[in-house]
């Protein structure tokens, strides 16, 4: 059997460990900080969305970079098998809204508990504060790695140092320069399942307000619908986040790079124009005495009412009787059809993940070993795939994790 060296105890290097170890490899997993996992512990807002449990198809259509690549490792271990594994560890797993599945507890703590107890059970050894600093190759062949502490010498190295997002949970994008000493070709890095980026002062002035069942359309300078979703959305310092923002996120992004956009935000999807102003009428005429800010609040959350006064120009004093035909309709038509300008996207400070990467083309599906560098492979972030939200990227990087740890 042989020593297999795993750099980076994320979610792809910890799943690459415990399989590996289970099948008899010697195991060294090398983490740079001082405990495993601490992306892995943010996610799903400490909740860690670890899957979904959808249908097959539904699992490749949700790859946006390259899902062909991923069909060998998704076929070598589905979402099914994520769920079933984690089961077997001991944790118990939800399936929520969209298919999405969590542990139980709600805590994504127990995700890296059950994770580094089997590792431990397993004999792997786990070196914590050890950052990889080069790797080593001789021949066309990877014999090992370098840290502070001097060389290590393995059979079989596999890259799992995650993308470049969140830099601070440990993911630096060292992988890349690794993998670019190996020949690789990297493709574009860019943030992605980031917050976009509004030019108006409005969503600072909603900071923290999130909208739980509000539709979004998303429109181009030639004013073609491009995107539209339900959802939850958040407003924040500088933009808007929240489901229903990231899931379009990745169809937007390469839009955004070249030209602004209109996002359009209807606070009412449940009523049509019609009924809306017909509830508007109510609200106005139950107490003409009342001011206009608490009709509207009413209809809205107290942080929004300000900036829709501001929008509609009207004195916030004014009563329900004072209101004109016009501010009425002019609500109605604000409420359903809230717009803004979106600049871009937020940086790899905010992103969910980072979109390319390790180029695909140089690496076997099959196995994840590089097909420059013998005995090098890359698993999880590090490689140019990414996914949409809803437990999809862990999906990628369990996947890859175990077809590659199957196959060393
Ligand atoms: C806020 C947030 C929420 C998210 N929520 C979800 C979610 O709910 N569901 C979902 O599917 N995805 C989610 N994601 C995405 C998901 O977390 C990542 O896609 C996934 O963690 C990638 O796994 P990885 O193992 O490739 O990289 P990582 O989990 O980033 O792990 C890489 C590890 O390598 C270590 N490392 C890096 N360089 C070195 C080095 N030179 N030497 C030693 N160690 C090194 C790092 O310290 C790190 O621990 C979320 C991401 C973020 C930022």
């Amino acid at each position: 059997m042989s020593k297999a060296v795993i750099v980076g105890g994320g979610a792809a290097g910890m799943m690459a460990a415990v399989i590996a170890a289970e099948k008899g490899h010697r195991v060294t997993l090398m983490e740079k900080n001082e405990k495993l996992g601490k992306k892995l512990f943010i996610t799903g807002k400490g909740r860690c969305n670890i899957t979904n449990d959808c249908e097959k198809e539904a699992l490749f259509n949700s790859v946006v970079s390259n899902p062909k690549f991923m069909y060998s490792a998704f076929n070598a271990f589905s979402n099914k098998d994520t769920i079933s594994f984690f089961e077997t560890l001991g944790l118990r797993t939800k399936t929520e809204r969209g298919m999405r599945v969590f542990p139980a507890s709600d805590k994504s703590s127990d995700v890296i508990k059950v994770l580094e107890k089997r590792i431990r059970s397993l004999g792997a050894e786990v070196l914590l504060n050890t950052s990889v600093t080069d790797i080593l190759i001789k021949d066309g062949v990877c014999t090992g790695v370098k840290t502070g502490d001097g060389e290590i010498f393995a059979d079989k190295v596999i890259i799992a140092t995650g993308g470049k997002s969140y830099p601070l949970t440990g993911s630096t994008g060292d992988g890349y320069i690794f993998a670019k000493k190996a020949g690789h070709k990297v493709t574009e890095i860019r943030p992605g399942l980031a917050p976009l980026k509004i030019k108006e002062d409005y969503p600072a002035r909603m900071q923290g307000l999130s909208l739980r069942n509000v539709s979004v359309s998303f429109f181009d300078k030639d004013n073609k619908k491009i995107y539209e979703d339900f959802g939850e959305l958040l407003f924040t310092h500088f933009g808007v986040s929240g489901p229903v923002i990231l899931s379009g996120e990745s169809i937007l992004v390469k839009k955004l790079a070249k030209e602004e956009m209109r996002l359009t935000i209807d606070f009412k999807p449940a009523l049509d124009e019609k009924k809306l102003d017909a509830r508007l009428i109510r609200e106005l005429e139950e107490s003409p005495k009342r001011r206009f800010k608490s009709v509207l609040g009413a209809l809205l959350p107290a942080s929004a009412v300000p900036v829709f006064i501001d929008i509609l120009k009207t004195d916030p004093q004014k009563r329900s009787c004072e209101i004109s035909v016009k501010t009425r309709k002019d609500t109605v038509k604000l409420l359903k059809n809230f717009s803004l300008t979106v600049t871009g996207t937020g940086g790899f400070d905010e992103a969910i993940i980072t979109q390319g990467g390790v180029d695909i083309k140089e690496i076997d599906p099959k196995t994840m070993e590089s097909k420059l560098c013998k005995n090098l492979f890359f698993i999880g972030e590090v490689l140019d795939v990414d996914a949409l939200t809803g437990g999809f990227n862990l999906q990628t990087a369990w996947s890859g994790a175990c077809v590659c740890a199957k196959n060393i």
